[in-house]
């Protein structure tokens, strides 16, 4: 084990990490982690993505885990992986793994999850399309991934004490550059020129010279990729804090065209994602928000290529007919408003309050969610059934003129509704 690096690891991880390296032994197996998680060590960041790569059986290691410790599992047989989620035993491991430690340790350090992964060699018979795999060395697992920074495996068993890597990696680490591992790299799997920029501006790293020019070689690949595939990346990206830059990085490059030609970013698109909250969770209003400016066609056909749900589809389409609706809306009554707003789904009205540059229209959309969508007239269906009217389209016209009332201020207490609605009875 390679001391200096481990102990950054926060004292509750490391003890978790060492009880699983000891039934590692036990097994047989040796340990490493790897990928972002030792990047990011190395360059003094904290990461929550424990990738753990076993020289042998994986699946095996994480069910004899959950039998010690608990917890829960989540096994890909055909994959050789698994992920093990401890929050739910959180509290009686930090007992136990005590044991394990050289000083106090702190529940809140401990991770949630642990993904463990079979050594693996991959092969891509065709561009674009997910690689045939099959159980290899630690060397062929470090061979098989993204970029060079990526490749680093810190070895968690005692009998083993070299950090692996491909030749360039501390270089790379050290000067800041983004390099894939072969020439065929970004065919093989174009989802890579999406991660390549998102490392490159999240780390503040540079794409180095003969990477860029594999990657926009590569740009035509894009359009074998999977919907899915795609959106997994834009997903990651539009989560990301520096969400803007790699999006502009992205455009700049012509990746964004690449996906579609009407998938650019513009001046209006920048404003509205900067608005969004830094931390957002929220993917689906990240897209809202990014594509509401666009025509209602343009949507159709990127919310097909990027296979959204027909959830974000809708909300999507909703947000941009009310971005050009809400112009003509500006001297609307609020009940002739929550005519228009009532039916968007809420995911767009609450993306609008991104989108909207203008203070007025802006406004209008906050009333409604906050104090609008409220406002509902006393009397319901069974105060009119008390009051003997036959059940019927009357109905919903009564009360939809007294919620409207109350909305435009005609009504303002329950006395008014009842003489409104005494009026409306005899009518
Ligand atoms: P992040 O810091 O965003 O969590 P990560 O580096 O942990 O990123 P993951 O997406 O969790 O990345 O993937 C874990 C590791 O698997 C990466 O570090 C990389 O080595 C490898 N990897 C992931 N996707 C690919 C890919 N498309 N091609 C090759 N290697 C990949």
């Amino acid at each position: 084990m390679s001391d200096d690096l481990f102990q950054r690891i926060p004292a509750a991880a490391r003890a978790l990490l060492k009880a699983v390296s000891n039934l590692a032994e036990k097994q047989g197996v040796v340990l490493y982690i790897v990928g972002g998680f030792v990047r990011d060590l190395k360059l003094g960041i904290s990461s929550t993505d424990y990738d753990l790569v076993v020289v042998g059986d994986a699946v095996k290691l994480a069910r004899a885990l959950r039998k010690s410790y608990g917890g829960d599992l989540r096994v890909h047989k055909r994959f050789g992986t698994a992920n093990w989620t401890v929050t739910s035993v959180k509290s009686n491991l930090v007992q136990t793994l005590q044991d394990f430690a050289d000083e106090a340790i702190n529940i809140s350090e401990l991770p949630e999850l642990l993904d463990f992964v079979t050594a693996r060699s991959e092969s891509y018979t065709q561009p674009a399309a997910l690689p045939k795999v099959q159980p290899g060395d630690m060397q062929a697992d470090l061979a098989r991934r993204d970029f060079t920074v990526n490749t680093f495996a810190l070895p968690l068993s005692e009998a083993v004490s070299e950090i692996l890597s491909v030749p360039e990696a501390q270089q790379d680490l050290d000067q800041g550059l983004i390099r894939v591992l072969h020439d065929q790299s970004f065919i093989d799997d174009p989802t890579r020129i999406f991660r390549a920029v998102r490392y490159e501006q999240r780390l503040g790293f540079e794409i180095e010279p003969h990477t860029l020019e594999l990657l926009q070689a590569a740009l035509p690949y894009i359009a074998e990729l999977s919907g899915d595939r795609i959106r997994h990346e834009l997903d990651h990206i539009i989560l990301e804090v520096e969400r803007i830059a790699i999006l502009e990085r992205l455009d700049d490059l012509g990746v964004l065209a690449a996906i579609d030609q009407d998938l650019v970013l513009n001046a209006t698109v920048r404003a509205g994602l900067g608005r969004l909250p830094g931390d957002t969770e929220n993917a689906d209003m990240a897209y809202v928000t990014w594509l509401a400016y666009l025509p209602q066609e343009d949507i159709q056909r990127i919310a097909a290529r990027l296979q959204f749900s027909t959830e974000l589809t809708e909300a999507s389409l909703a947000a941009s007919k009310l971005k050009s609706d809400l112009p003509d809306l500006s001297e609307a009554s609020p009940s002739q408003l929550v005519k228009c707003l009532e039916h968007v789904p809420d995911l767009a009205l609450k993306a609008m309050t991104y989108v909207l540059e203008d203070a007025n229209q802006k406004r209008l959309v906050e009333n409604y969610l906050n104090d609008w969508v409220d406002i509902k007239a006393r009397a319901d269906g069974h105060t009119l059934k008390e009051r003997g009217l036959e059940p019927g389209p009357r109905y919903k016209e009564i009360l939809t003129t007294l919620r409207s009332a109350w909305l435009d201020g005609e009504v303002s207490t329950p006395e008014e509704e009842e003489v409104l609605l005494e009026r409306l009875l005899n009518d």
